[in-house]
């Protein structure tokens, strides 16, 4: 009876429909609008999946990423880098890039190439100093916009390194140039300049003046108050010497043992010798004690001068082998003084 009654129930249902075209019409509709709806919520399905992927693509990526819509707005961000921020995810999206970034940062955020590399220094939430590479793609945001995406590699270990190394370069240059116990220039040096300034000096035809000079009976001083004591004493004659240095042009270098020796660009002969006695005065003033010595009871020095107009005929070693012979002179005539190659 049941069953008789519903089949006569869809019967008169069909034949309803059949007869009404308005209501053909709408249920036409009905199933369109279902069909159309359950699109709608497929394509809202697979957004929100969309939107999670890329959530967990986001939060598993090891380097802090932030995505700023065209307008400077920020629309996503993942957990590094809000480590890196030390903010919160409420703290940070729907900002305008401006409040949270560095102006730097913002400006290759909204920068109109389509790719952008660039180091970055940050103060991090520790107040240490962090270097980053800050890479920026273009993208189109899951509203529809166009966005940026920004990505932090982080390279404080490497610019450490290249700062260690950096450091370390300019500190083994120094100790290549330096005599390591009186601290100002070594032999090296000397020979190096001296064979730079031969040639701008020769193309310049101005003279280059010499003076060489060596410590009195250094041997005895080092027999009668010890080797200690003479390191202690090439030290100060060293800084007497180099406080002589005229300008900053002119370089005062240890030669060797107990000898220095003077590098005077544009200095002629004459110049020279003022600067030489200048530089046994300053060294007899230290009034370093010398019981040794048989010209005075104090440290002296003897010193060689000689100046030339370089040449394509004269060697910079005859300039050098001119002073050691007026310098010889001077360790014949009495030592604690001054003799140029006219003497
Ligand atoms: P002169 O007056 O003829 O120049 O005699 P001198 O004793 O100064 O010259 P000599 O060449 O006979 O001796 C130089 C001495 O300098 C010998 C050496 O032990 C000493 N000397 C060289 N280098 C150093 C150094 O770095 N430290 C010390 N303490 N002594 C040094
Ligand atoms: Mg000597
Ligand atoms: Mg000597």
């Amino acid at each position: 009876m049941n069953n008789k009654h519903a089949s006569t129930t869809t019967k008169d249902d069909s034949s309803e429909k059949i007869s009404c075209p308005q209501c053909l019409e709408l249920e036409e509709m009905a199933t369109a609008l279902e069909d159309f709806i359950g699109r709608v919520n497929g394509q809202l399905l697979k957004s929100e999946m969309s939107d999670m992927e890329l959530e967990q693509i986001f939060s598993v990526c090891v380097d802090p990423m932030i995505v700023i819509r065209v307008d400077g707005i920020i629309v996503r961000v993942n957990r590094q880098m809000l480590t890196l921020l030390d903010k919160t995810r409420e703290q940070v999206v729907g900002l305008e890039c401006s409040e949270l970034l560095t102006e730097k940062e913002c400006q290759l955020a909204t920068a109109s190439r389509k790719t952008t590399q660039t180091d970055i220094d940050l103060i991090n939430s520790d107040g240490e100093q962090v270097s980053y590479i800050m890479t920026t793609s273009r993208l189109v945001t899951l509203d529809g916009t166009p966005g940026t995406l920004a990505q932090y590699k982080d390279i404080t270990e490497r610019k450490q390194a290249e700062r260690d190394l950096a450091e370390a370069h300019t500190a083994l240059e120094r100790i290549a140039k330096i005599d390591g116990l009186t601290q100002i220039p070594n032999r090296r040096t000397f020979d190096e300049t001296l064979l730079s300034q031969w040639q701008q000096l020769s193309t310049a035809q101005q003279p280059l003046a010499i003076i060489l000079c060596d410590i009195d009976f250094f041997k005895k001083y080092n027999d009668h108050y010890g080797h200690q004591e003479g390191d202690d004493c090439l030290v100060a004659v060293a800084q007497g010497l180099n406080n002589t240095l005229p300008d900053t042009t002119g370089l005062a270098a240890r030669y060797g043992g107990e000898e220095f020796i003077f590098l005077l660009p544009n200095t002629t002969l004459e110049s020279a010798c003022i600067i030489a006695e200048e530089a046994r005065k300053n060294v007899e003033n230290l009034k370093i004690d010398h019981a040794g010595s048989d010209v005075v009871p104090h440290v002296t020095l003897s010193l060689g001068v000689s100046s030339v107009i370089p040449n394509d005929e004269t060697r910079a070693l005859d300039l050098i082998k001119a002073a050691d012979d007026a310098l010889y002179r001077s360790k014949e005539n009495g030592r604690n003084r001054v003799t140029s190659t006219e003497e």
